[in-house]
């Protein structure tokens, strides 16, 4: 059997249908499939490769602590952990940070800490946490709850309780959602997996108020939208917003898995020992990849250049007669198409040499934070073409 077929027989067809190719290997913005055919990369797996296919700073870190120290567990110290840690929180202004192994883990971890902040404060009953319609959170059977899409809410019952979904950019519906129960708000300032749909100033604005008027934590889900993605290290600094607790991961590990929950010095002691923990949260491997994307991301101009390819792949793309409009900031965009569907154009563009992804009846680009504009010019070509 080949690759397809052992995976088609051994592997749980959840994700089905995958799209035919077998990616073997890559280098930087170019991946290879195993017959040594090369592909263009607007999507970075899903926003996680941000400097693209085996970066070489990012591989000697990762080689070198892989080679000296793989995993130790959290009865421990380790250097890598320390180091992100104190990273993350420079760049931010948080104070401290959790670290998991995913983004549904993230949001765990700040769902938890939300709850407990209110418990050690009010007492029980005050657990409410309001999220967004179309937004995604994570497959665990809390992220889902948490998940503001009906879609998610079938086969798995009961479903964890306490959430409650308001219309993104309603401010009436939520401010009838603060009744009193609610103890933290959870929100992507760009809904990604949603369509690539920011969230109106106004509303993110009146939300903060409600929040801080009402001593209720404000999440911000920045899994897809931090590390740089947007133009900024957080989506929040385009709202002018610190949130009380932040979540990362897709993009961090720059291709490994790590997830992290950020908490502001109002929150940073409520998971105390024995309330939370990971096996595998903190790997020094992953953290060591972490560092590196971290270094260079906020390296001196840098995200100017993520801002300004974006202007630039917007003003290519705004050329193209099927393009009807495009969303979203920095290297995360969405392109509202006028007749083709997009998982279409998703499997023409893989035929022709380019991967992209969707986000609901969108084309969603997430190429690498690194990408050269010689190579943006190469794959908007591919979609120009397909587009036709
Ligand atoms: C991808 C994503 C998640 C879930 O991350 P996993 O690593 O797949 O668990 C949660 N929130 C947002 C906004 C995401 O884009």
């Amino acid at each position: 059997m080949n690759t397809k077929e052992k995976t088609d027989k051994h592997i749980m067809n959840s994700y089905a249908p995958r799209l035919d190719i077998v990616l073997d290997n890559g280098k930087l913005r170019e991946g290879v499939n195993d017959n040594g055919t090369k592909y263009i990369d607007f999507g970075s797996g899903i926003g996680t490769n941000s400097l693209g296919f085996c970066d070489g700073d990012w591989s000697a870190a990762v080689c070198a602590q892989v080679q000296s120290l793989q995993h130790t567990s959290n009865y421990y110290y380790t250097k890598p952990q320390a180091e992100l840690a104190e990273k993350l929180c420079e760049i931010t202004g948080m104070s401290n940070v959790f670290f998991g192994n995913s983004g549904a883990e993230a949001n765990e971890c700040a769902i938890k800490l939300a709850r407990k902040y209110s418990f050690d404060k009010y007492g029980k009953d005050r657990h409410t946490i309001i999220t967004l319609k179309n937004s995604f959170h994570g497959r665990t059977l809390c992220t889902i709850s948490a998940t503001g899409q009906d879609a998610f809410h079938n086969y798995f019952f009961p479903f964890v309780e306490g959430f409650v979904h308001v219309s993104a950019d309603s401010i009436d519906e939520m401010k009838q959602a603060f009744n009193g129960t609610v103890c933290a708000v959870l929100l992507e300032f760009i809904q990604g997996e949603g369509g690539v749909v920011p969230l109106d100033e106004a509303f993110v604005r009146e939300t903060v108020k409600l929040c801080a008027e009402n001593d209720v934590l404000l999440i911000a889900d920045e899994i897809q939208t931090g590390v740089g993605r947007t133009g900024k290290f957080l989506a929040a600094e385009h709202y002018g917003v610190k949130p009380d607790v932040i979540t990362l991961a897709k993009g961090l590990g720059g291709g490994l898995p790590i997830g992290v929950c950020l908490a502001t010095e109002k929150c940073k002691d409520v998971l105390n020992p024995g309330t939370h923990g990971s096996t595998f949260g903190g790997n020094p491997v992953s953290c060591a990849g972490g560092l590196v994307v971290t270094e260079k991301v906020t390296a001196h101009g840098f995200l100017t250049e993520v801002s300004a390819k974006s202007e630039y792949i917007k003003n290519k793309l705004s050329l193209i007669e099927e393009v009807k409009s495009v969303s979203g900031k920095g290297l995360m965009l969405g392109i509202e198409l006028r007749t083709k569907t997009a998982g279409d154009v998703v499997k023409k563009a893989l035929g022709h040499g380019l991967l992209v992804l969707t986000a609901k009846e969108k084309v969603r680009l997430l190429p690498p934070l690194n990408i050269t504009y010689e190579e943006i010019d190469k794959g908007l070509k591919i979609l120009q073409d397909v587009l036709k």
